[in-house]
């Protein structure tokens, strides 16, 4: 009666039957992606979505064939290209993701408070994307509100996990800095909350997302 699916996570999934499996749509409010994919007029939509669930993590996501190809960054994006920053691949989500932020409640699959933390277009650098993906090395230019210019995601066969790991590091341009964009930045691209605003006002955990602000920042 239904189709069989790969569960172990292993085998790359493509579409968006692992994101429908893993949450209840009567529980939280995450777009459950039935919506046609209506994409951005300038070009291929990234976002990133700052995202307290058991642990704080930031959700890198690019728009690419109809869906949110996406990786949790546990310590966000880094400006230094010196750094290279741990992103665990996980399952596509809709494009429609791209707007969301709220909370998801307790209990549910990530439940907790996410912010749209940074937002633009993406352009590839490669000729070929399904090849750079398939050989591990993806470069692109990021047009965001904080991110921009020139980055590479890189395929690692470093982790026990079944999620493929990669590593994000920002090429050298005149947009790298040793800034700590997470912690001079910390508000919505989209309303200028901080976590706290957003869990506060959509009835979240306003203690355990204001953890995730810098110390000393004032929710409004
Ligand atoms: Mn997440």
């Amino acid at each position: 009666m239904t189709k069989r699916t790969q569960s172990n996570g292993k085998k790359k999934q493509t579409g968006l039957e692992e994101y429908r499996r893993k949450r209840d749509f009567e529980a939280t409010p995450e777009p459950n992606g039935s919506r046609s994919k209506a994409s951005s007029k300038k070009g291929l939509l990234f976002v990133i979505q700052k995202h307290q669930a058991s642990h704080l993590h930031y959700d890198f996501r690019l728009e690419w064939r109809g869906v949110l190809l996406s990786w949790a960054i546990p310590k966000g994006p880094s400006l230094d290209p010196s750094v290279k920053r741990l992103a665990a691949q996980v399952e596509d989500h809709p494009i429609e993701y791209g707007g969301f932020e709220g909370v998801i409640p307790e209990g549910e699959y990530g439940g907790g408070t996410v912010m749209l933390w940074d937002r633009g277009a993406w352009v590839p650098e490669v000729p070929d994307v399904d090849a750079a993906l398939r050989k591990g090395e993806l470069k692109f230019v990021l047009n965001g509100k904080k991110l921009r210019g020139s980055w590479v995601l890189v395929r690692t066969r470093l982790g026990h996990s079944s999620k493929p790991q990669w590593l994000l590091i920002k090429h050298r341009d005149e947009s790298a800095s040793s800034e700590d964009i997470e912690s001079q930045q910390p508000r919505s691209v989209l309303t200028k909350r901080l976590m706290a605003d957003i869990a506060r006002i959509d009835h979240g955990d306003v203690e355990k997302a204001a953890q995730a602000d810098p110390a000393g920042s004032l929710a409004r």
